[in-house]
């Protein structure tokens, strides 16, 4: 990446006459948008439909690895589209083959199932743990224990697990078998699988994020996840970490449980594994042998395209030595937004996360908002995400240079003397 493109200026002409209104009207209401539209990216940076360019500290909401046109992928993409990319799992698919490997030589995990997203990779899990919860447990009605501000998806499973009764209002009834403690609290997780194993009920598993993501860029104590990890030892309840945000080198290190020191029987990935390219995958340890053939499945699950993609996606990872420059450009991002948070005591209440996943709390009982923020911060060439209505999120491609952060940092500043005089 050249470090030289020193300014945020608009570039080239527009390039595509784009139609809000066309597309509000054809286009289901599900998204709150920001009003511009991207059509183009190199590295760290988009373009607008306009020609406007933008550092791009969303990354597809920490999907984009490798940030936008990487060669590593276009050699990728081209290649497997011109090879093969989708065969049914009825026959061997080498590249799935090839991406499981990889997977379990860089992780604590045995064994791989491939799916296309993180709610689906949760689903997954949620399957397993039942069929474990029967056949291991002898549990007739196993429950899941998840975090109060967690997020896993948004299928009907998966937002009865995601404790947050925004994102489950008007879609009950909900899934049986959840259960919620508030995170960071081993107090809560002891009382409540004493309280739940009673009868058919019992707990079977524990679903839970090593670093909250969309629920403020939280991280785990890691004495609590020791905690946990001992009391699922003892109990054979399963500890299901969700990485489907936090984890393929995002935090620093590949995994996020690598963080704590804890290792999950189950774990779950989705964005940043493919680098944009759909894929999901659920990765167990040996146990999960209790699927059978027949019992799990998806049409496009570990398709040849995605697996190439997403293999060359932890090749670069591992050949461009990507975890320091995540561990390096993590500091400084963080050391920067203390400054901030320094000159703005009265907004800023906090300033936390790993690696390139962080978050800038802004204090309760200030008007300010997270999307008032990132709407400054649009207007100054750098795109952001909330996390919550108090958090602002900073989840840049794990390419992301020195020269980079600095601007961003700079674009910042602007948003805040812009919101704030
Ligand atoms: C985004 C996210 C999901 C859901 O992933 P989708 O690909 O949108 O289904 C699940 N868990 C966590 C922690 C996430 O951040």
């Amino acid at each position: 990446m050249s470090t030289e493109l020193a300014t945020l200026e608009p570039t080239s002409p527009t390039s595509h006459n784009f139609d809000n209104n066309g597309f509000d009207k054809a286009v289901m209401s599900t998204y709150g948008r920001y009003a511009i539209a991207l059509e183009r990216g190199a590295g760290c940076r988009v373009w607008d439909t306009q020609g406007r360019e933008y550092l791009d500290f969303v990354a597809g909401i920490a999907t984009c690895t490798l940030g936008h046109a990487h060669p590593a992928m276009v050699e990728a993409v081209t290649r497997q589209i011109q090879k093969l990319h989708h065969v049914s799992n009825l026959y061997y698919i080498p590249e799935q083959g090839e991406l499981a490997t990889w997977l379990v030589k860089h992780s604590c995990l045995d064994r791989v199932f491939f799916c296309n997203s993180g709610a689906e990779a949760n689903e997954a899990a949620i399957k397993l743990t039942r069929k474990y919860a029967h056949t291991v447990l002898n549990i007739e009605r196993p429950i899941i224990l998840t975090a109060h501000s967690s997020f896993h998806g948004r299928t009907l499973a998966t937002i009865t697990a995601t404790a947050q009764p925004k994102y489950q209002k008007n879609f009950d009834p909900l899934v049986p078998g959840f259960s919620y403690v508030p995170y960071n609290d081993f107090a809560a997780v002891e009382a409540a699988i004493g309280e739940l194993d009673e009868g058919d009920y019992g707990v079977a598993a524990i679903l839970i994020e090593p670093l909250q993501g969309e629920g403020g860029v939280r991280p785990g104590d890691v004495s609590y996840f020791r905690k946990l990890r001992q009391i699922c030892n003892e109990t054979g309840v399963l500890l299901i970490f969700d990485e489907v945000q936090v984890g393929m080198g995002r935090s620093g290190k590949l995994w996020g449980y690598e963080q704590l020191g804890v290792e999950p029987d189950i774990l779950t990935s989705a964005k940043g594994l493919g680098g944009g390219i759909p894929i999901g995958a659920m990765l167990a340890k040996k146990f999960c042998d209790i699927f059978q053939p027949g019992e799990h499945a998806s049409t496009f699950g570990g398709n040849p395209f995605a697996c190439g993609v997403a293999l060359a996606v932890c090749e670069t990872i591992e050949k461009e030595n990507i975890l320091a420059n995540v561990e390096a450009r993590g500091e400084q991002l963080r050391a920067g937004l203390k400054q901030l948070a320094a000159k703005y005591p009265q907004l800023i209440s906090d300033v936390r996360g790993w690696g390139l996943i962080n978050g800038m709390e802004l204090y309760d009982n200030v008007e300010l908002t997270s999307s008032d923020v990132v709407n400054a911060a649009i207007k100054e060439g750098l795109l952001l995400v909330p996390a919550g209505p108090k958090v602002i999120r900073f989840v840049p491609p794990l390419i992301v240079t020195e020269a980079e952060i600095n601007l961003a940092l700079e674009a910042l500043e602007r948003a805040f003397t812009a919101v704030k005089g």
